[in-house]
């Protein structure tokens, strides 16, 4: 295991950066040069290739971060990316152009995205997903794959590390510690940048907070807003979205700094329309937002489904057995409180596949008698009582779905019903839908210039990343690799376009 991969670990069992002796740059945040080319504001997944080319082009680049350690999201996600036309691809003679990665992006998403940043990322994003490759990433033997989790591709185009994307950062982390030792990149760590400097309208620079709580001053001739999105920022999910967050999975720094920041300055935003919970999950906690603990199989291509699920007035609301998961998310998005319960009774429980595929039998057993999300009772009424689902009607739903399986007419259409659910002890289990990304963005024009809801340009100011949302490069449904992959791929060509290079 890589010492990355092991940080990963610590950092995700909350030993802190400082613990494990990692850089602070701290202190000289009031000591360095007042005056940059470009400052780039966090340094994670779109901030360090924007870091990285900039500085490689000679400019006096400032990445300021608020965590001790860049990275950002990387240390948590899955780092699944998607690409057309790759040397990955052409050895593998796999016939695929970005114009077939847009037209399967508009077609998962419904035409749902926004077609100016889709094409600006898959017209770039072969480009990108080489020189990563290039400079060490290895993607998993079998990949390119046509899909995972999301809604599948028409080609295989789909790949990522073994680690997610600590793979990616293991890349790219040394590639920005290089330059930082030329002395062409600064990286300022532990430090907030809180407010945008204008003059006459046009954004300057940057008013910063270190960690000892001195706010320091910086002046740059282009400002590149890189600070990730609002998702572990609750009351700001609800503000821009309109959806509560349940989930408590995105990394703590995706704070919707950079959002504050530019709407201060005249933005807007845009997607909210788009916003979609991903498949559920169990989560560990009644409180929200809550850590996920862990998940039933719901995917019926990996484990036919033996149980009905149900919202809380007791209905059903889909076919269990449906193959796509962009439906079956959409359906879920519309149930109250984005929440579902798995219903079944101890016959199944004994002769179906185990749910919970990280969890032995035992534990799940055990989970009856202490998990908040697991409940068993002797009749339906009481169960019901108990998960605090409406009882007549889960008494109403369970017959007629008794009634379906036994004349092989499901009401919702579902063709996969092994057993009634006829005799108690019967068992809910209580899943959540919710989103670890944000899907409202900040909204920038085909140069990723951030604009005004008129169209102008705000002269000076840049983003890119989580920050322009998953309702735009991905729409209203989860398109896969379509977060992590623009997020470096606008990275690095803001690092390009802001810096031409010297003829
Ligand atoms: C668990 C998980 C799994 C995922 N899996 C995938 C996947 O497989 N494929 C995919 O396409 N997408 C995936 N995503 C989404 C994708 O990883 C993110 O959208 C993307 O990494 C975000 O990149 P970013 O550069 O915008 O933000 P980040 O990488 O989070 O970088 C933002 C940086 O800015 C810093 N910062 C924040 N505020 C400030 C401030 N005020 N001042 C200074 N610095 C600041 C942060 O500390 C952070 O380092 C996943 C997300 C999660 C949470």
């Amino acid at each position: 295991m890589s010492t990355l991969t092991l940080l990963r670990r610590r950092f995700l069992l909350g030993v802190s950066s400082a613990a494990l002796g990692l850089a602070a740059g701290t202190s000289r945040a009031a000591s360095l040069p007042k005056e940059w080319d470009v400052i780039i504001v966090g340094g994670g997944t779109a901030g360090l290739p924007a870091a990285i080319f900039s500085a490689r082009r000679g400019a006096r680049v400032l990445v300021i971060e608020a965590s001790k350690q860049i990275g950002g999201t990387l240390f948590l996600s899955t780092g699944q990316m998607s690409a057309a036309g790759t040397e990955m691809q052409k050895r593998q003679s796999i016939q695929d152009t970005p114009q077939m990665h847009f037209d399967d992006v508009m077609r998962i998403s419904h035409k749902t995205a926004d077609p100016t940043l889709v094409k600006l990322a898959v017209f770039n994003a072969a480009q990108t997903f080489d020189w990563l490759t290039a400079n060490g990433l290895k993607p998993l033997p079998e990949h390119p794959v046509l899909g995972l989790a999301h809604e599948p591709y028409s080609a295989r185009r789909y790949a990522w590390g073994k680690d997610g994307g600590m793979s990616i950062l293991e890349v790219i982390e040394p590639m920005a510690l290089a330059e930082e030792k030329t002395g062409r990149l600064t990286i300022q760590r532990g430090t907030r940048v809180r407010e945008l400097l204008t003059k006459n309208g046009t954004v300057v620079g940057v008013r910063a907070e270190d960690d000892g709580g001195k706010m320091v001053e910086f002046t740059g001739r282009s400002v590149v807003l890189t600070s990730g999105g609002y998702a572990s920022n609750p009351k700001m999910f609800y503000e821009l979205s309109g959806h509560k967050q349940y989930g408590n999975a995105s990394y703590p720094y995706s704070q919707g700094d950079g959002y504050t920041m530019a709407l201060a300055v005249g933005a807007y935003t845009r997607g909210a329309q788009n916003y979609v919970c991903g498949s559920p999950r169990i989560m560990a906690e009644v409180d929200e937002p809550s850590p996920p603990d862990t998940r039933w199989q719901t995917y019926p291509e990996r484990r036919a489904p033996w149980e009905i699920q149900v919202n809380a007035n007791g209905k059903r609301y889909l076919a269990e057995d449906n193959l796509s998961v962009d439906e079956r998310e959409h359906l879920l998005t519309k149930q109250p409180d984005m929440r579902t319960w798995l219903i079944f009774d101890q016959a199944i429980f004994d002769k179906a596949p185990k749910g919970i595929e990280d969890w032995d039998q035992a534990k799940i057993v055990e989970a009856f008698n202490r998990h908040p999300m697991f409940k068993k009772a002797d009749t339906l009424a009481e169960l019901a009582a108990k998960a605090g689902i409406d009882a007549t009607n889960l008494q109403a739903t369970v017959a007629a779905y008794n009634a379906g399986q036994k004349s092989g007419k499901d009401e919702f259409g579902r063709k996969h019903m092994p057993l009634p659910i006829a005799k108690g002890p019967f068992y809910s289990i209580r899943q959540q839908g919710f989103s670890i990304t944000s899907a409202v963005g900040i909204a920038v024009n085909d140069k990723l210039q951030v604009i005004r809801k008129d169209g102008s340009v705000i002269p000076g100011l840049y983003a890119a990343g989580e920050i322009l949302g998953s309702g735009q490069t991905m729409g209203s449904s989860a398109v896969g690799g379509m977060m992590v992959t623009p997020a470096l791929t606008f990275g690095r060509l803001l690092g390009q376009q802001l810096v031409p290079l010297k003829s």
